[in-house]
């Protein structure tokens, strides 16, 4: 008997998914699948991960993925080629396209998935060698308005603090933040400082999200209006004597005039009340915590980026900091928790238009020493265009070629309908991508390059406080599939730029990028990781997460430029990439370093005069006025188990449970205004696009505010793309889209029919059918809505389902029920039925046209259940979980995990399981007679 195959090694890596950066340890298990685990080792989660980090296990198949290099047919079609024929395309494309209308005719768009090496690659082809910074990314849509809001203050893009000061501050501030969704981990360590140390929490937001479950305070403050409120807050602080005026004298400038624009615009309390629609108690209290807490961490996220005026908000946050001298201490300072797992990555290398690299910027002496490390050609000497006007330019017909990587803009940028109309417009449109079908991907690119992906690629990732953590391969790469900072290092040297882009490793990269960060920096910038540049190839393998700074070693030789830095690195590196030897778990570097870094306690601001700057926000203003049209206001975000576009989260069934139909969240009083049902179906329309969605009545949400979250795509439902409704409307300093305020109508919709499909294989269901498609165990679901009568369906059975199979089936007027069989098992099903009948589980008799074929059981019939899952981990959905508090068998989230295991292993579940507890206690406190 053959021994069996020993496993392969466990390696240390980081998530792809969220800003907290997650370490995890991967256990491959040989044939393409591997189990994960939090990293016990890893500073920013210390072994914890939550509901989606857990199931990347499910994430890792290869039969949704772009495998070979494919070009554009003249007659439209896609066929394989060769990546020699394909980079041949891309470089000749773009020669062609430089030569003929210059080199700002072309753009990149890059992303926050993409590592920091494939980054700096892509940037220095652009800026140094292309000569145009065209170079955008989808962080412009994540948090823009925190570089803007950082550089105008610091002088530069820093984040002053670390995740540590979560569990050492005794007030934390969330504020445009559902962190306990969009950072699990991270908020589950700001809940444990309030278990432990009696930390408070306060939640800002227009919208009661599962974040406001833990908050001793919080404030549905009014859409837009968080100026006004910090604005309060800072004349709050002057008034009642809160301020350092020492650290404002010594290490500020610009008190004076941010305090004045302050009073105009939040004079008092009753002021600051009227203007955010807060009542005054609240606004009192909120500034009285603040004033008389010493240690306080104000976080923020895309409540408060996403925004026309994003720069100011955030502005407003830091001047209250400033002037508190609360930054740059234990438990003190404005923390920007960061959307995506790179976006900091992304912002080191410069990868914003509006950045250079290594957080430099335009200046001349910015460009001519950038010039000097690359020895480049042809260098940007000005900003480029931002996402949103990248994509009008688009359209204009002013960028002809556009190379996308690792992104889908053609589903989330705002106005997503006009990018997917601009696209069609390229004479060259490039897309480095993982999987074969995306709404970019099938938006008509003329060459598609198969990229790495997690868990194939290997590189570096910076998180929201600053920690640099290593991505390692564990799996091989597959198809033909390559590293990003590959393939563009091959187009570079098909444009004539070989030797500048000769990297041998992706540790090559990261010495060059590493050694730039500390080219002339001296300490004058904040960004210097120079300390990483000489770092052997084995030593990169076992890096550490590490905190920057890390400041140069002293080392002539690295003062002499990218092509030398290179040189004198590397050690028996491959130019292909495979995964790197790892040793076992037990055996792997320990992540802590057990040192924290802060930036501006004492000053030291990277300002001309090295002070920080308060700023005079203008007033707090919504854009686009509401109308008797679009009288309401569209906001936009996450859920807790999907990522983005669903391309990688879609594909888990056990996170399909948690929300999987799209949905709008919508106030009691305006579902009834629009004659709105709970569970019923809502045409949601903007000036810019509508889509039809589930309805969800909750008291969650602000009257005149509805919800409608980002995930949904062409792809994964038939017309639930949140930002083709959202406007293009930008902040004047960040140029980051205003996704939270959008004006917008809602008004019912009602089908006749509802039901569903599932396969083995992608379907194309009859037009004008709602659907939505998620993951089931092997294969695919689809939730259907539909006017169309029963014989549709049963025709359509026959041209979708019944190829292989033979139908048993049930067909009466008002519904349709088949199973397709094959070798007697449940190859495919679908049941339609009237939607104002309720959902039967049973399905009678089955017709059997051969009358050979036994029946089988469809064992996805429990996934007609209406309830969502709360636990994804364990299957529980509400309706377990209200019983159990209705029983009284559970009155605390403890009890819960006792009676039903849910919110005991990842606790991604625990704000919602605190909320609804909450929730049925109130039902029943309210049916108690009255004694
Ligand atoms: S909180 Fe979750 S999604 Fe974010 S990095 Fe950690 S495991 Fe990944």
């Amino acid at each position: 008997m053959n021994a069996p195959l020993p496993h392969p090694p466990a390696v240390r890596t980081t998530c792809p998914y969220c800003g907290v950066g997650c370490g995890l340890i991967v256990q491959p298990d040989g044939p393409g699948g591997a189990t994960i685990a939090g990293d016990p080792t890893h500073p920013a989660n210390e072994g914890r991960i939550c509901s989606k980090g857990s199931a990347l296990g499910e994430t890792l198949a290869l039969d949704a993925r772009l495998l070979h290099p494919m070009l554009r047919q003249p007659d439209g079609s896609l066929a394989r080629a060769s990546w020699d024929i394909a980079l041949d395309r891309v470089a000749g494309g773009l020669k062609d396209i430089v030569d003929r209308h210059g080199p700002d005719a072309v753009a990149f768009y890059l992303s926050g998935q993409l590592l920091t090496e494939d980054y700096y690659v892509a940037n220095k082809l652009m800026k140094g060698f292309i000569g145009s910074a065209n170079v955008d990314t989808n962080s412009r849509l994540c948090m823009a308005s925190s570089v803007a809001g950082h550089r105008r203050a610091f002088g530069s893009d820093t984040v002053p603090g670390t995740y540590a000061d979560l569990d050492e501050a005794d007030l934390i501030v969330l504020t445009g933040s559902n962190a306990a969704w969009c950072h699990p981990v991270l908020f589950q360590r700001m809940v444990r400082n309030k278990a432990e140390r009696g930390a408070r929490i306060v939640v800002i937001d227009p919208r009661r999200t599962a974040t406001g479950a833990d908050a001793d305070l919080f404030l549905p403050v009014a859409p837009g209006m968080d100026t006004a409120l910090f604005s309060g807050l800072l004349v709050h602080l002057a008034e009642q004597d809160a301020l350092d005026e020492s650290y404002i004298r010594l290490h500020t400038s610009g008190f004076n005039d941010a305090l004045a624009r302050a009073k105009a615009i939040a004079p008092d309390i009753d002021a600051t009340a009227q203007a955010t629609g807060l009542e005054a108690a609240q606004v009192r209290a909120f500034f009285d915590l603040f004033r008389t807490t010493a240690r306080v961490v104000t976080c923020y996220s895309q409540g408060v980026n996403q925004s026309a005026q994003g720069t100011d908000k955030v502005n407003a946050i830091i001047n209250c900091h400033l002037a508190t001298g609360r930054i740059g201490k234990p438990g003190c300072g404005p923390f920007s928790l960061t959307g995506q797992p790179n976006a900091m990555g992304g912002r080191e290398v410069g990868g914003l238009a509006n950045m250079l690299a290594a957080h430099m910027g335009f200046s001349p002496a910015e460009v001519d020493r950038v010039r000097r490390f690359w020895d480049a050609p042809r260098m940007a000497e000005r900003e480029g265009l931002k996402a949103v006007q990248m994509f009008e330019a688009i359209a204009r017909g002013e960028i002809k070629a556009l190379w996308v990587m690792a992104t889908n803009p053609a589903v989330s940028l705002p106005r997503a309908g006009a990018v997917r109309e601009a696209l069609g417009k390229l004479d060259l449109f490039v897309v480095s991508e993982n999987v074969l079908s995306n709404d970019t991907v099938n938006a008509g690119p003329h060459v598609l390059l198969p990229a790495a992906a997690w868990g194939e690629k290997d590189g570096t990732v910076t998180n929201s406080e600053r920690r640099i953590s290593r991505q390692r391969a564990f799996l091989p790469l597959p198809g033909e599939a390559r590293p990003d900072w590959q393939i563009v290092s091959d187009v570079a040297a098909k444009l004539g730029h070989a030797d500048a882009f000769a990297y041998r490793s992706v540790a090559d990269v990261c010495r060059e990028h590493a050694a730039l960060s500390g080219f002339e920096n001296g300490g004058t910038r904040d960004f210097d990781i120079g300390g990483l540049a000489s770092i052997s190839d084995a030593d990169y393998d076992a890096l550490a997460p590490v905190q920057w700074p890390v400041p140069q070693t002293p080392s002539p030789s690295l003062e002499k430029g990218g092509s030398d830095c290179r040189r004198q690195s590397g050690e028996g590196s491959t130019r292909t990439a495979t995964p790197t030897r790892q040793p076992p778990a037990a055996d792997l570097p320990l992540s802590g370093e057990g040192k924290e870094k802060r930036f501006f306690a004492d000053g030291g601001f990277f300002t001309p005069d090295r002070k920080g700057r308060f700023i005079a926000t203008e007033p707090p203003a919504l854009k686009e006025a509401t109308s008797a049209d679009f009288p309401l206001r569209l906001n936009t975000g996450r859920i807790r188990d999907q990522w983005h576009t669903m391309t990688r989260t879609g594909m888990s069934p056990r996170l399909a449970t948690h929300l999987p139909e799209p949905f709008v969240e919508v106030h009691p009083g305006d579902a009834a205004r629009a004659s709105l049902v709970d569970g019923g179906f809502a045409r949601v329309a903007t000036a810019h696009g509508a889509c039809i969605v589930k309805v969800v009545v909750t008291e969650d949400q602000q009257p005149g505010s509805i919800f409608l979250p980002i995930h949904w795509s062409g792809d994964t439902a038939s017309c639930a793309r949140a930002d083709d409704l959202v406007s293009a409307c930008t902040d004047p300093h960040s140029g980051q889209p205003e996704a939270k305020a959008t004006p917008a109508s809602i008004a019912p919709v009602v089908f006749a029919m509802r039901g569903l499909v599932r396969t083995h294989r992608p379907v194309v269901l009859p037009n004008a059918t709602w659907w939505t498609r998620v993951a089931a165990a092997d294969g695919h679901e689809y939730r259907i809505a539909t006017d169309h009568g029963p014989l549709m369906w049963h025709d359509f059975a026959y041209r979708m389902l019944a190829a292989d199979a033979k139908l048993a089936e049930h067909l009466d007027q008002r519904s349709y029920r088949a199973e397709a069989i094959v070798d007697g098992e449940v190859d495919g099903l679908i049941w339609i039925g009237p939607t104002d009948q309720p959902l039967s589980l049973e399905l009678g008799t089955l017709d059997v046209h051969d009358d050979g074929v036994p029946l089988a059981q469809i064992a996805a019939i429990s996934l007609f259940k209406t309830e969502p899952v709360v636990c994804a981990c364990f299957g529980v959905d509400a309706a377990r979980i209200r019983n159990a508090v209705a029983s009284g068998s559970a009155g605390t989230v403890a009890e819960i995990g006792q009676a039903t295991q849910a919110g005991t292993n990842c606790g991604s579940c625990l704000p919602e399981l605190k909320r609804m507890i909450a929730q049925e206690r109130a039902k029943l406190r309210t049916k108690e007679p009255v004694k």
